[in-house]
């Protein structure tokens, strides 16, 4: 049985396509969650109840770490994926900084307020990193940070990250890997990708919100963000967030990788029947390598907003580009990037999920096609 959002299936039920924005909490997730409250105890404390929730949070950390590849000893609990990246960029001395401009606002905020140099790197028209700025800007300066993210959330495109790891070792840099889209979507191993830090978050992959972490390479040391108690070998003062963090090690625990062949043919199918029906739709990024589970889609003069509240009151959610916390759609900076134009303001994101069924995307297809139908009548009148 589903929790969350498309539990109910048939009438009056939501076919919920965002999964990119933040994916259902699993069933297993809550009830370990809800364990772990019941159970207490603060893991600094020394007594009985104290030790047995330290226990608690070293076999999460243990966990998480198996999963993702690295030492349980890399593991620094955080917030979710914001903090991991803040605490990534600002809590290494501060040195030139090398970033991608399709990077997610919480990379970008701290690029843009850099105290130091910090140079954006452009990405194609396919949502690529331009390898050959980068190489050139890390030959400007040794040592540089460099910041790129594994998978973009709006499109799904996939970065090169072993060739770009191979010209940051060149050059005695740091890669801070954001890979929050990516875990739970392909495989993710902190050793193979050659990276010295990298970002994750529970709530993309069934986990609850409000929890992620930061993996850091055990020969680095950071400047902590949060001052307080040694919590995090002090790497981030605080009491950690004990259910939370118990959540996110359940939920990748329960990772299914093998489930990602079923959603990349439901994903495969709707952009067939896309293009198909709507010839002039553009599918951005998809002719790069691309997470099995996202499309991001525009048709030429049907704003985003409009596509997404007829969508809405059709029972199906997908999201114009990224979600913000405020609510409100902008300019999507990553389809910019790309060189999308006005087709920016046209473009919709349908995330699938492990629980996305045929049917689901059938009601996102009929309504969207009565939609564009609409706007055509509308247009023509
Ligand atoms: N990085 C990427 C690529 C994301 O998509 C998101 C969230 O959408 C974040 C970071 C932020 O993660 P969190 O919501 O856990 O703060």
């Amino acid at each position: 049985m589903m929790t969350g959002f498309s539990n109910q299936r048939g009438k009056g039920a939501t076919a919920y396509l965002d999964y990119n924005a933040t994916a259902p909490v699993l069933p297993a997730v809550i009830d370990a969650m809800v364990e772990a409250m019941r159970e207490g105890g603060n893991p600094s404390s020394v007594h009985g109840p104290g030790r047995a929730a330290h226990r608690r949070l070293e076999d999460a950390r243990a966990a998480i770490a198996s999963r993702v590849g690295c030492r349980p000893a890399e593991v620094i609990f955080t917030s979710g994926g914001t903090e991991a990246n803040n605490l990534a960029l600002s809590g290494l001395p501060a040195r030139r900084l090398l970033w991608a401009a399709t990077e997610h606002d919480s990379i970008r905020a701290i690029a843009e307020a850099w105290p130091n140099d910090a140079v954006m790197i452009p990405v194609d028209h396919r949502g690529l990193l331009r390898t050959d700025v980068l190489e050139a800007e890390l030959k400007a300066g040794e040592g540089a940070i460099v910041a790129v993210m594994l998978a973009n959330n709006e499109t799904g495109v996939i970065q090169d990250i072993p060739e770009i790891a191979r010209l940051v070792h060149a050059h005695g840099g740091h890669l801070h890997v954001d890979a929050v889209q990516a875990f739970g979507k392909i495989s993710v191993h902190f050793g193979a990708l050659q990276a010295h830090s990298m970002s994750l978050s529970a709530h993309k992959i069934g986990g609850p919100q409000g929890v992620g972490a930061l993996i850091l390479r055990d020969d680095i040391t950071i400047a902590a963000r949060n001052r307080g108690g040694g919590q995090e070998l002090g790497r981030r003062a605080g009491t950690e967030n004990l259910p939370g963090i118990v959540g996110f090690a359940r939920a990748a625990e329960l990772l299914d990788l093998d489930a990602a062949a079923a959603v990349a043919a439901l994903r495969d199918g709707l952009e067939a029947r896309i293009l198909q029906d709507v010839p002039q739709a553009v599918i951005f990024g998809r002719d790069a390598p691309r997470l099995p589970n996202t499309i991001c889609v525009a048709v030429p003069g049907a704003a985003s907003e409009t596509q997404v509240m007829a969508l809405d009151l059709a029972g199906v959610a997908v999201s114009a580009g990224s979600a913000c916390s405020s609510g409100k759609v902008r300019q999507s900076h990553v389809l910019a990037a790309m060189g999308a134009g006005d087709l920016a303001s046209a473009a919709i994101r349908v995330s699938l999920g492990r629980h996305t069924s045929a049917m689901d995307l059938d009601r996102f297809f009929s309504a969207w096609m009565a939609f564009h139908a609409r706007r055509r009548k509308a247009v023509a009148s």
